[in-house]
């Protein structure tokens, strides 16, 4: 087992709990499936949400807004969490969505708060929707015809990997659809370097299947976990211990 600082512990649970909660509405987001032009513009590298606009139901974004300001506000990485205000959130979430990450930097800029800790907050307030979305476009995915390190459904980076313990295949998740793609095992998926000798990984003792792969050319890692099950993208954001030994090996996320 890995430890995990007990407020960040209570923190993540108190998240994970309120996000079962949503979409409250069983579709929230209209959907038609893609037909073959778009499936070979999505082929040349264009995630999913690149293609279609995905519509936030706005009471349901308001109310889970509103919830996960009182939560966070507690903890003291969120103080910032009191001033923020749901329109100027609200529109923000478009660029977010998109991957442009700029608009809410300057965002978290003005209010005083961490980046980090801002562009947290947005991927948690967002995630149950983009989850439930995902979920339409999933059966979609081409996985040997992807293999990018971004993902196919909404264009995010991964926030870990996990890698079979039958199988051997490789797959990364996403940071905010938590969505699953097929992944080369032995390939950087900061840089896609795939020089065997510069790749490797470190195990924590006692720490389970985790581990940190790590890519000594472009000097980044992620933490992954050997299982044949799924795991959520919080369990990963929890494993700080993993990110710690990363950083004091000289490895940036
Ligand atoms: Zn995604
Ligand atoms: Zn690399």
């Amino acid at each position: 087992m890995l430890q995990h600082p007990p407020e960040l512990a209570r923190l993540v649970n108190e998240i994970r709990g309120l996000q079962k909660e949503f979409p409250k509405t069983a579709e929230v987001v209209h959907f038609e499936p893609p037909q073959q032009d778009l499936k070979n513009i999505h082929l040349e590298g264009r995630p999913w949400l690149q293609i279609y606009t995905l519509d936030l139901p706005e009471n349901e974004l308001v109310s889970l807004f509103t919830r996960l300001q009182t939560l966070l506000a507690k903890y003291q990485p969120f103080e910032f969490i009191k001033k923020l205000e749901f329109e100027r959130v609200l529109g923000g979430t478009a660029s977010y969505i998109k991957g442009n990450f700029d608009p809410a930097k300057s965002d978290a800029a003005i209010l005083g708060a961490n980046p980090d800790s801002y562009l947290f907050f947005l991927q948690e307030l967002l995630k149950p929707f983009l989850k439930s979305w995902a979920g339409l476009i999933r059966p979609y995915i081409e996985h040997d015809r992807w293999l990018l390190n971004i993902c196919p459904a909404c264009g995010h980076t991964p926030v870990g990997g996990r890698q079979e313990r039958n199988g051997g295949r490789r797959f990364l998740v996403c940071s905010l659809c938590e969505t699953e793609w097929l992944f080369n095992r032995v390939t950087c998926p900061a840089c896609y370097n795939n020089d065997h000798p510069a790749l490797g990984y470190f195990t924590v003792e006692g720490a389970g299947g985790w581990r940190v792969s790590f890519c000594n050319k472009c000097s980044s890692y992620i933490k992954e976990i050997i299982s044949d099950n799924p795991v959520s993208a919080l369990d990963f954001e929890l494993a700080i211990q993993l990110d710690l030994l990363a950083e004091r090996e000289g490895f940036r996320r």
